[in-house]
């Protein structure tokens, strides 16, 4: 077995149960490990720290797979760490057979680089480190197995696979192929997820429990849906009674999908916009229009952390004309998924356009994703999703 030794020191994180080994806590490699094959890590004492799978082309030379000495990294323990997973799943969100839910969230469930998400009786799995694509057979076996899948689609084609040195891993993999998008059901809507070639495995699962809370603050409200993809919030927001909303988003595609969910849930009232969010919220408010309730969900502006100041202004520039169309006591809900921005920086970019839009506001609800993607303590980088939902209080002054 191939070893790993560190770094006088650099066991820190290990012991606190970070899972990533970066490159320049590496001493040396003895042995000579193939990619994603799994190897050794010893402090520079010689102390055993953990089994962890090998990325040499990767930043994160090695991602962690346990860190008892005595435990072997193989089928079985493959197998339980699954069955852990999806059995927090039917404990928490006890999840019909017709429903869609995240099965396996990475780091935050044991297995880094591995995601699983199941939408009815498919399963989607995407592998994003040398580790996973190390196991993927494997992994796919327990799958079937374990969820009873009549498919299992692979959807391994994230930005990161070129860091890592990994060629694109997309197509069937078990069972029945793919005829269009999968139907599922939440909250008793009829939902599609474009599973081949949809955002993320087809459909923005995090948001769940965030588009429950839409419910509850939209009857009778005018809504304003800010990069509404294929109508998440849209469509809860209407199902709850809303008097009306405006969904925008760049790609025509997603609103075609759009579309289409609101015809299948026999939905009206909506609007949608094909534009640049950036743009049309000026234009909304050269317009005088206003709102009761605006979402902001935009994509990744800050994928790394050094993006982060970028992406900061990305943020407060549309925090700031979504508080300038908001009604007074209206309420925004908020939110980045970007890995490379903390909650505090999100929250201070959100402050700072309150001010600059000449309102006072208040945060009455921290928001993330739903319990399906839990954060494991010692992986604090799992929590990438974060929201505020805030009232505007009042205008401070006009602008
Ligand atoms: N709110 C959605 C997910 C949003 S994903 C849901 O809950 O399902 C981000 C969306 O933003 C994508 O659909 C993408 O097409 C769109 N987008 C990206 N940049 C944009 C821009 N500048 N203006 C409008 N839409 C944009």
């Amino acid at each position: 077995m191939a070893r790993l030794i560190l770094k006088p020191g650099r066991e820190k994180s290990l012991l606190r149960r970070h899972p990533w080994i970066f490159s320049g806590a590496v001493h040396r490699i003895a042995g000579d490990p193939g990619l994603g094959e799994t190897i050794e890590v010893r402090a520079s004492t010689g102390a055993f720290m953990a089994w962890a799978a090998y990325s040499p082309a990767s930043q994160i030379t090695a991602r962690v797979w346990d860190f008892v000495e005595s435990t072997q990294i193989d089928r079985g323990f493959f197998r339980t760490r699954l069955q852990r997973a999806i059995e927090m799943r039917s404990a928490v969100l006890s999840p019909g057979p017709a429903h869609a839910m995240r099965l396996v969230h990475g780091e935050s469930d044991g297995l880094p680089g591995i995601v699983v998400d199941r939408y009815a009786s498919t399963v989607v799995i995407q592998l994003s480190s040398a580790g996973g694509y190390h196991w993927r057979d494997t992994l796919v076996g327990l799958l079937v197995e374990i969820t009873k899948a009549q498919t299992v689609f692979e959807r391994s084609d994230s930005e990161v696979l070129q860091l890592e040195g990994l060629a694109l891993g997309v197509g069937l993999r078990h069972g029945t192929p793919l005829a269009g998008a999968i139907k599922f059901e939440e909250n008793g809507l009829q939902l599609l997820a474009d599973v081949e070639y949809g955002h993320k495995t087809g459909f923005y699962l995090d948001q769940r429990d965030n588009r429950s809370l839409l419910r509850t603050l939209v009857a009778g409200r005018a809504v304003l849906d800010c990069f509404c993809y294929t109508g998440g919030f849209t469509l809860s927001a209407l199902a709850a009674g809303a008097a009306s909303v405006l969904a925008i988003d760049s790609s025509a595609d997603s609103l075609a999908a759009a579309r289409t969910h609101l015809e299948l849930n026999r939905l009206s009232g909506a609007e949608l916009l094909e534009g640049n969010v950036f743009q049309v919220l000026r234009r909304l408010r050269d317009q005088a229009r206003s709102f009761d309730v605006v979402v902001l969900d935009p994509p990744k502006f800050a994928p790394t952390a050094a993006l982060a100041e970028r992406a900061a202004r990305g943020y407060k520039d549309i925090n700031l004309y979504a508080f300038k169309l908001l009604k007074p006591g209206g309420l925004l809900l908020t939110f980045s998924c970007s890995g490379g921005l903390s909650r505090e920086l999100f929250q201070k970019i959100v402050a700072d356009a309150a001010i600059d839009a000449g309102v006072d506001a208040q945060i009455l609800r921290w928001l993330g994703a739903a319990s399906d993607h839990p954060v494991a303590l010692g992986f604090p980088e799992g929590e990438y999703l974060k929201g505020l939902l805030c009232r505007v209080a009042g205008r401070a002054r006009r602008r």
